[in-house]
């Protein structure tokens, strides 16, 4: 799918999803202008002669990288930062605005915000990779702040990334640990933050689960993507007991019936870089992957990809959104009238976030939490943002997604009255 159809697609998702939200709230139209319209959108370009083997012996190219700033009536803007080849405008757009709704649900003084260089990583050696990032933070510098905005790891960064923020933004604030979030643990970052948003994934999709009776416990579960994301949520899902009988990466899946041993498919592709040739496993394709039979799907790798092509063929009865915008509007559509559930992605990835503000605060208390602690605080957290969901739901006879943009437009809403925007 090319970048601009995909920037349509998720963007009109988004949309469709928010008005659906605004409808059942009775928004009048200058209100909704408000929320849908971006606080700032900047765009800078980063010239760099990229080579694979170093950063200054190769084609002078020119890269674009983006930050959308989109609100912040509840706290400073907050949101991962995205490299990938089909980074645009449009995508950061509906990105940031996804932000603002899942900071609102799950409560924390954030506003939201996405950023991303249209880049292929694959094709630059690490110098590079550093040297883009530090001149991404150099032209962004501005607009970024504690107070401010605080990126994240998003597709395609890490924590070595953040630690390259990270020492660019010091260079001229003095030593600034809270400037990013998802650091490595040497420089600040939180006990637990790698592993957040897969954890809260499981943890989420065990609440949801037990909602539909179906047991966790020997649950067939299907995985689209094994990056960081992935990789959590199935090791987690196996340690509560499901089965993870297929997962994928960008290339190819892997399927075997009896189940995946998670540590070893994380060796595999350690030592081959993917997951295909997984021994005990049979090849399957990413389209196939999705229309597996199981208990539970989940898409946790890029925008759209449960779309009208594929959302007759879902045969899971849950699907939980890992990955932010993998379900198009019409496949949701599809997905609620044929009675699958669909825990939505403000929702069941909101634990990366989470973690990511307990992060900032310990930085700002330079005062670090136990392991413990901040995985008790997590999954305290989800749970009651997933009962307060999970209630309103039942009550109005709406789906968990509208739901959950209820309550997180009601708490952007009143904090834009009262600061008087
Ligand atoms: N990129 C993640 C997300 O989409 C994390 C953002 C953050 O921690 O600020 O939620």
């Amino acid at each position: 799918m090319s970048a601009e159809s995909k920037y349509c697609q998720c963007q009109e998702t988004q949309n469709h999803f928010l008005q659906r939200a605004f409808e059942a709230l009775q928004l009048e139209a200058a209100q909704r202008e408000l929320l849908l319209t971006a606080f700032r959108e900047t765009s800078v370009s980063i010239p760099l002669k990229p080579h694979r083997t170093g950063d200054d012996d190769g084609e002078l190219r020119t890269f674009i990288g983006y930050r959308v700033q989109h609100n912040h009536a509840r706290g400073p803007f907050k949101g991962g930062l995205r490299f990938h080849p089909s980074v645009n405008l449009g995508e950061i757009r509906a990105l940031a605005q996804l932000m603002t709704w899942k900071t609102a649900l799950v409560d924390i003084p954030f506003g939201g915000a996405k950023g991303g260089i249209a880049v292929d990583t694959t094709q630059l050696s690490p110098h590079a990779l550093e040297t883009l990032t530090k001149r991404f933070v150099q032209k962004m510098e501005p607009v970024l702040g504690v107070h401010q905005d605080i990126p994240a790891p998003d597709v395609g960064t890490n924590p070595q990334v953040m630690a390259w923020i990270l020492e660019e933004y010091s260079k001229s604030h003095g030593y600034t640990p809270a400037i990013v979030t998802g650091k490595p643990l040497e420089l600040g970052g939180s006990a637990g933050r790698l592993e957040a948003t897969g954890h809260g994934v499981a943890f989420l999709a065990g609440k949801a689960a037990q909602d539909i009776e179906l047991a966790i416990k020997d649950a067939s579960v299907v995985i689209q993507g094994f990056g960081n994301v992935g990789f959590h949520t199935a090791q987690h899902l196996a340690t509560m007991g499901a089965k993870i009988i297929a997962l994928s990466d960008a290339r190819s899946g892997v399927f075997c019936e009896s189940g995946i041993n998670i540590e070893q498919a994380q060796r595999h592709v350690a030592d081959s870089g993917w997951l295909e040739d997984l021994p005990g496993t049979e090849p399957v394709s990413n389209a196939e992957l999705l229309e597996l039979a199981c208990d539970i799907l989940i898409p946790a790798a890029v925008e759209g990809t449960i779309n009208c092509d594929n959302a007759e063929a879902i045969q899971a009865r849950l699907v939980v959104e890992a990955a932010n915008i993998p379900v198009t509007h019409l496949a949701d559509t599809t997905l609620r009238e044929r009675g699958i559930t669909v825990v939505p992605d403000l929702l069941a990835n909101v634990g990366g976030v989470l973690v990511s503000y307990y992060e900032w605060v310990q930085n700002l208390q330079e005062f670090p939490w136990e392991y413990d602690t901040v995985m008790q605080r997590l999954e305290r957290r989800l749970d009651q943002v997933y009962e307060q969901v999970r209630d309103l739901a039942q009550q109005r006879s709406v789906d968990l997604r509208t739901a959950a943009y209820e309550i997180a437009i009601g708490r952007v809403n009143r904090a834009i009255a009262l600061r008087g925007f």
